[in-house]
């Protein structure tokens, strides 16, 4: 292991000690990715590095620093209020170990340092299913109860998650350095960025800039067609909260769609909708520009041709997000070849679905079965009966063994469903352990598998419209 931010510049990475927990106890363990990591630790060394009982190898933790326009608002000093950095893995898969929970850093402005258990096992269950559903994501090595109470609405048990993630270069990062005017800081961000992420750039000067920003964006645009093909609500996509990699960050107010609705936010702080599910791709372009902005400190042009080039990058976003989209509905329907009239089917279709509240999944997931000749898994909804004729129509135009293909690999039979995440976190609370989850997680870890579920699974959010999730839990 080793910092690879240290170098960045001087106080990117504040060493600082980790809180201590008073009893350590692994409660989730994530095995699979432990050998991915090629980490060789002994059950007692995985015990005491995860839980921030001591440093891992030697290397002091520390707290890294960021900015972040959270809600649209910029702060310059946000960092690692409760997390630690132990470093970077240097296995085949290069990779950054961070504790969240791990206590109080010099960026923690007021806030305990601490996470509670039930947002650490949503994290937990979250990033494992989302990653199984084939997003790109941070993943969640463990969750360790630290034997502390933590205080939110009366005293809750307290754990540290470790959370690996191919790097922690946010946006954010980058606006920590444009606003510092830091530009050496900012070249070596920038060459980290690329060496970790994007070793195909080959160009230099500006353009290197420029390739990198629109690597960003396209790692971006590929990550948001994702979470609109699963129905993934991040909540929180403040530019601290957008890595440069396009891996998914921080599962606090996250949901999944059920009844279908574009406008569907389920965070309760988010009362314009700003983080709503159909404005994901919005933010995401925005973001990107707030990244472009902070690139503009080390352009080597006069600021007007600077700012062109960036600008040009930063319009391409939107041709190249409407053309993944395109072929992400294509997908999701079956549909080999997109018409224009294909547009009409769908937007029918999304009608429909929003006016009768009907389960994305299911919905998706119903016609994918019909696809599929396994039409008894999935009963598509009466509401669909007419549109349904018309859609038959337009596959029989094509290979139905094509129709099938991209329709099972498209739309995903089982989901963490947000109803069933609530009670897993309470199950943990109650008992320290969850029943639910010791079934549920091996069926999340093959979601385009379609085959008879136990309802529990494939059934949605009794109140779809009362749900809320919680930010910094
Ligand atoms: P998040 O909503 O988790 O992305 O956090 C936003 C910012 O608030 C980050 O700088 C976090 O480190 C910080 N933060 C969140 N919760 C806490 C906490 N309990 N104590 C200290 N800092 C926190
Ligand atoms: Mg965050």
């Amino acid at each position: 292991m080793q910092n690879d931010y240290t170098e960045i510049t001087e106080g990117f990475a504040v060493d600082y000690p980790m809180a201590q927990p008073s009893s350590a106890k692994l409660v989730l363990f994530n095995e699979e990715l432990f050998e991915r990591l090629e980490l060789n630790w002994t059950e007692e060394e995985i015990l005491s590095y995860l839980s921030g009982s001591s440093s891992v190898e030697g290397n002091p933790a520390s707290a890294l620093a960021y900015s972040g326009h959270q809600f649209g608002h910029f702060n310059p000093t946000l960092g690692d209020g409760r997390a630690h950095y132990l470093g970077t893995t240097q296995g085949h898969n290069t990779s950054d170990l961070q504790l969240k929970g791990s206590g109080a850093t010099p960026f923690s402005r007021g806030g305990d340092g601490l996470c509670a258990l039930g947002p650490a096992v949503r994290e937990f269950v979250m990033s494992q299913a989302i990653q199984s559903l084939g997003v790109n994501t941070t993943e969640c090595l463990s969750v360790i109860t630290t034997g502390n109470d933590v205080y939110r609405q009366g005293y809750v048990p307290g754990a540290v998650v470790c959370r690996v993630a191919s790097s922690h270069i946010r946006v954010g990062s980058f606006q920590y350095l444009a606003f510092q005017e830091d530009k050496t800081g900012m070249e070596r961000l920038l060459d980290l960025a690329i060496k970790r992420h994007y070793p195909q750039i080959q160009s230099e000067g500006d353009d290197r800039v420029c390739d990198f920003l629109k690597h960003v964006c396209n790692n971006q645009i590929s990550l948001i067609i994702d979470w609109l093909r699963v129905g993934f609500i991040h909540g929180v996509m403040n530019t601290d909260n957008c890595l440069v990699s396009g891996e998914t960050i921080d599962f606090g107010p996250c949901a999944i769609l059920e009844a279908f609705d574009f406008n569907a936010v389920f965070s309760s702080i988010d009362k314009q909708g700003r983080y709503a599910f159909g404005q994901q791709p919005n933010i995401a372009h925005w973001n990107c520009a707030r990244l472009a902005e902070s690139l503009m400190l080390i352009m080597e042009d006069d600021e007007e041709q600077a700012l062109a080039k960036l600008t040009d990058v930063l319009n391409d976003f939107s041709k190249s997000f409407n053309e993944a989209y395109h072929i992400m509905w294509s997908q999701k329907l079956g549909l080999p070849e997109w018409q224009d009239s294909d547009n009409t089917l769908l937007s029918e279709l999304l009608v429909l679905m929003k006016n009768h509240q009907l389960d994305y999944t299911n919905t998706f997931a119903a016609l994918t079965s019909l696809a599929i000749n396994k039409k008894v898994l999935f009963t598509v909804p009466v509401e669909l009966n007419e549109w349904l004729a018309k859609w038959q129509t337009r596959i029989s135009e094509f290979d139905a063994a094509e129709v099938a293909t991209l329709m099972s690999n498209a739309n995903p039979a089982i989901v963490p469903r947000n109803e069933l995440v609530e009670k897993v976190i309470e199950e943990f609370y109650e008992t320290g352990h969850s029943p639910i989850l010791e079934k549920w997680l091996p069926l999340l870890s093959n979601p385009y598998e379609y085959k008879e579920y136990d309802k529990v699974f494939t059934s949605r959010h009794s109140k779809p419209d009362t749900y809320q999730t919680f930010c910094g839990t």
